[in-house]
Formats: C-alpha cells, sequence, structure tokens
C-alpha cells in the first residue's frame, strides 16, 4: 500500500534498537526522512547506516537522552519542523509494589509521560500551523491490562494515557492525529532483559523462560520489531487520518478482553 507520506519529515525517539528502530525503518521505506535518537552513538550510527544503505532515504541521528531537557533540546534543535513524531523511551525497572519510593515514579513519569508529553508540547504547534501532523506513542498492553511487576510502568503510562484521550481531540481539527500503540511481548532487548530475570527467579533457562512466556500468546510466538514498524507507519500515513486517540494492541491476542 502507497502510505503517502514520502518527503514528511519523522522524529522518532529511543530508536537505535528494537520497536523504534522498526518504526524508523517502516517510516524510511516509506520515503519520510528519518530524525533517529538514543544514548548510544555506536548502535544508533550502526542503525541509521543500515536504514540509510537499505532505503536510500535522509537519515539523521542525534545521540542524546530524550528523557532529560537538555537531551530533547539537542533533538529538537537537530530536527527542526517535523510531520511525523514518534515516542519512545527505555521501560522502568520490575519489582514490587513495595520497592519504590517518590524519586522511582518521578523517574518513570519523566521517562514514560512526562518526556512524551514535552515532546508534543514542543511539536504539536508546528503540526497545526502547517494543518498535518502525526503522532504515536510506544506505550504498552499493560495499559490494557496491568503487569504486576512493571508498577512503575503502569502507573507513567496511564498518565500518558489519559493526556492524550483529551489532547488527540483538541488538535484534531488541524489534521494532526495522536493515537498510542501497545506493544505486547516482542523479540526485543527489553523482551530479553525481562526473560532473563523470570529465567534466574525460577531457576530454567532463558530458552525455557522464552518458551513459557510464548506458550501464553494466542498467537505462540513474540511480535517483530518489523511488523510493529509497519502498524506505526500506517498510522502516520496518509489513510490513519480519521483514527483519532485510540490505543491499539499489537500483542498476538495476549490480553484476554472483547474490546
Ligand atoms: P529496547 O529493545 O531495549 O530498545 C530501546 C531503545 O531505546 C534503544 O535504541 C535504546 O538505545 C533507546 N533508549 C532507551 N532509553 C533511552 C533514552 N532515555 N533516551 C534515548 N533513547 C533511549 O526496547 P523495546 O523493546 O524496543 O521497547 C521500547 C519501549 O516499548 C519501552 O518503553 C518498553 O518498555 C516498551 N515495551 C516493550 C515491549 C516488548 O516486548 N519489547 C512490551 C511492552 C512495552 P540506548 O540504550 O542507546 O539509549
Amino acid at each position: 500500500m502507497e502510505l503517502g507520506i514520502a518527503g514528511k519529515r519523522a522524529l522518532v525517539c529511543a530508536s537505535s534498537k528494537g520497536l523504534g528502530r522498526g518504526c524508523a525503518e517502516a517510516l524510511a521505506e516509506a520515503g519520510v526522512s528519518v530524525v533517529m535518537n538514543a544514548r548510544g552513538a555506536e548502535a544508533l550510527e550502526a542503525a541509521a547506516t543500515e536504514i540509510r544503505a537499505a532505503h536510500g532515504s535522509e537519515v539523521i541521528t542525534v545521540a542524546a537522552d530524550i528523557t532529560t531537557e537538555e537531551g530533547r533540546a539537542k533533538v529538537l534543535t537537530a530536527a527542526g519542523p517535523v510531520d511525523i513524531l514518534v515516542t519512545n523511551a527505555g521501560g522502568p525497572p520490575p519489582g514490587m509494589w513495595s520497592d519504590w519510593d517518590r524519586d522511582d515514579f518521578i523517574a518513570a513519569l519523566d521517562a514514560n509521560m512526562l518526556t512524551p508529553i514535552a515532546l508534543m508540547t514542543a511539536l504539536l504547534p508546528g503540526m497545526m500551523e502547517r494543518g498535518w501532523g502525526r503522532v504515536v506513542n510506544i506505550t504498552s498492553q499493560s495499559v490494557k491490562a496491568p503487569i504486576p511487576v512493571l508498577g512503575l510502568s503502569n502507573a507513567a503510562r496511564a498518565g500518558l494515557t489519559g493526556y492524550v484521550a483529551g489532547t488527540a481531540r483538541q488538535v484534531a481539527p488541524h489534521g494532526v492525529t495522536i493515537n498510542n500503540l501497545l506493544p505486547g511481548i516482542h523479540a526485543t532487548d527489553r523482551a530479553v532483559a525481562l526473560d532473563r530475570g523470570v529465567a534466574e527467579a525460577e531457576g530454567i533457562t532463558l530458552d525455557e523462560a522464552r518458551a513459557k512466556r510464548a506458550a501464553t500468546i494466542p498467537a505462540r510466538r513474540y511480535g517483530t520489531a518489523e511488523e510493529f514498524g509497519a502498524a506505526c507507519a500506517f498510522l502516520c500515513s496518509q489513510h490513519a487520518g480519521f483514527i483519532i486517540g485510540q490505543n491499539i494492541l499489537l500483542d498476538g491476542g495476549a490480553v484476554n478482553a472483547t474490546l
């Protein structure tokens, strides 16, 4: 399908690996000029080089921590006016409800709620002025069905979801859409880290932990960064202009709910 966004400019945060990279790659494939970001410069440059070689599109890299004010300033300055914003950052660590104090919550809110909000605050006015824009926030299936060991994530992402629900309806009259993509388990470094924790806790191998988790997913496998990126690119396309303020699960059927 022709997505109709060739020549647009996108900022894809936290995109040297995993789901962010999948989104950057799918947008580049659609002819979008992409600004990629991550903290580690080496992996970021490697990903950008591969994407340029594969799709021939312009790729700009900005090594910075997107969860800090200085990092965001650096990224926003390099990005300039963008038509498409994909927000993403690393997820908070797992634990028990009794493990976390105020500082832990502030860090989680900063990374997974206030950072996407700050990026939207900076970039929505330009999109509205130009009469076209797309924002996709990478959140989590934990928004629909809590993952008990990810209480920090459950809390921060719920806050972002509430913000998007209202804001998406305020910017929609200006041709700007905001939606959230909710990943279930995808085969990325993050999933390996979570599986390793389970393997250690249960005294099983990493492969056993992965197989055990895959068996709980109706699709019987983990998702891929490529299929996640394709869904993101569709939400950023000309065809998705009537999709406003939605929370779209990509979870292989893992969340057992009718709606
Ligand atoms: P990943 O494979 O670990 O990749 C994370 C990417 O984000 C890397 O490129 C990393 O590069 C970058 N990054 C992390 N923190 C950053 C920061 N502060 N500033 C800039 N870049 C940063 O993770 P993922 O699996 O793609 O997950 C992406 C998001 O989806 C996370 O929030 C995760 O919690 C959520 N999620 C993932 C899954 C899943 O199954 N994979 C499921 C539900 C939710 P650097 O480390 O070099 O910065």
